[in-house]
């Protein structure tokens, strides 16, 4: 059997985001279509409870387009990236939040860079979260970059736009879906940002506080500081026959 290749995949992990599902999907069939083709998007339900999983099938059943993947459990976004990744068959692959905060039409912006570049980054640049988020935001970005020696201005931008073989590359542990433009760098590839447009949640809720975004955050940076140190790098002199 030869499997087609989609010209884009678009992933997106969801954990208890009902009522935004039905919109984000109009709003990514409605953005692409006619732009690329073929493509599809998978939606990896990462243990959800409020109904989606159930609302996911029945996208999946109404919109050609659509794939879900069901975990059994709540594993983390990582994971469910990885899930997305592993099934991905475009040879593009772009990453969306569920919560409508970004504007799938945005992917289309990416597009051109992607011709120079393997990983395109969004950078909020109108930030529409709380205070807190914000200032917290902008502080895990400082440390961050301070401590793993970067200058990625808006890592945690859920829009991002990938070469097939960056996301085939990655090396995923649990939250390193906060540092994907780090990890790819680290494997050679080359990445670049571009501004996008940001919107409030309307529905649902997010998942993330300060209890649950510092310490991880930090302890996950000081790995990826570690990693980066001990990257292993050799060239042979030469090899004989
Ligand atoms: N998400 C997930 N698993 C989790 C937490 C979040 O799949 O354990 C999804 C969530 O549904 C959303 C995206 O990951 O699509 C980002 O989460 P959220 O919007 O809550 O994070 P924030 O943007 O507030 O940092
Ligand atoms: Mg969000």
């Amino acid at each position: 059997m030869q499997i087609k290749l989609m010209e884009l995949s678009v992933v997106v992990p969801v954990y208890n985001e009902y009522d935004n599902l039905l919109d984000l999907t109009e709003k990514i069939i409605n953005a692409l279509t006619g732009r690329i083709k073929p493509f599809e998007i998978i939606y990896v339900d990462d243990g959800s409870t409020d109904g989606s999983s159930e609302l996911l099938d029945q996208l999946a059943d109404n919109y050609r387009q659509v794939r879900v993947i069901h975990f059994t459990a709540n594993n983390g976004q990582t994971a469910a990236f990885a899930a997305g990744f592993e099934r991905a068959q475009g040879k593009l692959i772009a990453t969306l939040d569920a919560d409508l905060q970004v504007d799938p039409v945005d992917i289309l912006k990416f597009l051109p860079y992607i011709r120079d570049y393997d990983l395109v980054v969004g950078i909020r640049v109108n930030r529409r979260d709380n205070f807190i988020k914000k200032i917290s935001s902008r502080i895990g970005n400082g440390v961050r970059n301070w401590l793993t020696n970067e200058d990625i201005k808006d890592t945690g931008c859920p829009l991002k736009l990938f070469k097939r073989e960056v996301v085939q590359d990655l090396e995923l542990f649990d939250g390193m879906h906060r540092f994907f433009p780090t990890l790819a760098k680290m494997k050679g590839y080359k990445v670049t940002e571009v501004p996008v447009d940001h919107y409030p949640r309307k529905h649902g809720q997010s998942k993330y506080g300060i209890s649950n975004r510092m310490w991880r955050g930090l302890l996950d940076t000081l790995a990826v500081r570690w990693m980066k140190k001990r990257k292993i790098s050799y060239q042979i002199k030469e090899e004989e026959e």
